[in-house]
């Protein structure tokens, strides 16, 4: 692997383009996905590369749902095994979450290499593999309309990291309540999801890791509270406030400085 010196500024976003680019080449991910991830990234570029306080409050109450989920699901794509497959079997582990592969270039090639990572990172049941448990999701045309009906099709939470709008919106039509990890707040997936996790997946993951083990420590009650409190639409509207302020601040620092 390409040597990236920790000291780089932009260390964790070259991490990401190297892991990206040699899952291209083992046939992972198709060139679409390097495409999703740029986009990604210029918006993390905009949040300045960290997640910011409504992030924060996402991720808490995105916990606190986990938690109280009965099934909860965590859906993986060729981008999300390439950079987060560790943490996401960490996540499955102390949630009890099953993970299933979607993609929207589905090929029986990538889903078998996409099954190997994840198994090589430690899930043992990878759900979206096994074509004997394929249902379709209704009024969704898309190769992601295929869901395993062990997992998405019967979940009641569903993490969905990069995901599709038109997806987000049929499994919300679902009555699934859906987590969005999506860098975009202005995205379908963003604006439709249940909760709205606008962050860099690859700082996600260990977050919520943290506040899982951290919550697991207080009362049901409390528990409820956080989730019951979280408020999608309003922290949607912090996140542009937050990106509004940024921009402002920095083209007052411009202007002061000719
Ligand atoms: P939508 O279909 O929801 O309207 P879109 O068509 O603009 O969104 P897609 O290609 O469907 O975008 O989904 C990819 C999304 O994943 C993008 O919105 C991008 O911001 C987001 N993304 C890419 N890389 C990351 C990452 N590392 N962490 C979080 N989000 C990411
Ligand atoms: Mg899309």
């Amino acid at each position: 692997m390409y040597n990236i010196s920790r000291l780089h500024p932009r260390a964790e976003s070259l991490r990401s383009r190297e892991m990206l680019s040699q899952s291209l080449e083992r046939g992972l991910l198709v060139p679409q996905g390097l495409i999703a991830y740029g986009r990604g990234e210029a918006f993390d570029y905009l949040f300045g590369e960290r997640t910011i306080p409504a992030a924060r409050n996402a991720i808490r109450a995105a916990a606190a749902q986990m938690i109280l989920a009965d099934r909860p699901v965590i859906s993986v794509n060729g981008n999300v095994a390439s950079v987060a497959a560790k943490g996401v079997a960490t996540l499955s582990k102390i949630t009890g979450a099953d993970v299933e592969i979607n993609l929207f270039y589905r090929s029986q090639e990538r889903i078998r290499k996409i099954s190997g990572v994840l198994r090589d990172a430690g899930i043992r049941n990878v759900l979206g593999v096994d074509p004997a448990y394929q249902k379709r999701i209704p009024e969704l045309c898309s190769e992601r309309r295929r869901v395993d009906s062990r997992g998405i099709m019967k979940a009641d939470v569903v993490v969905i990291p990069l995901e599709d709008g038109d997806r987000t919106e049929s499994l919300r039509k679902m009555g699934k309540l859906v987590i969005a990890v999506d860098l975009n707040p202005l995205s379908r997936t963003s604006q439709s999801a249940s909760i709205s996790i606008v962050d860099d997946i690859v700082r996600v993951i260990p977050h919520m890791i943290d506040q899982i083990r951290y919550l697991n420590r207080l009362t049901d009650e409390e528990i409820h509270h956080i989730a019951s409190s979280f408020d999608n639409s309003a922290n949607l509207g912090s996140v542009l406030s937050y990106l509004a302020h940024r921009i402002s601040r920095l083209s007052t620092k411009r202007q002061e400085k000719s």
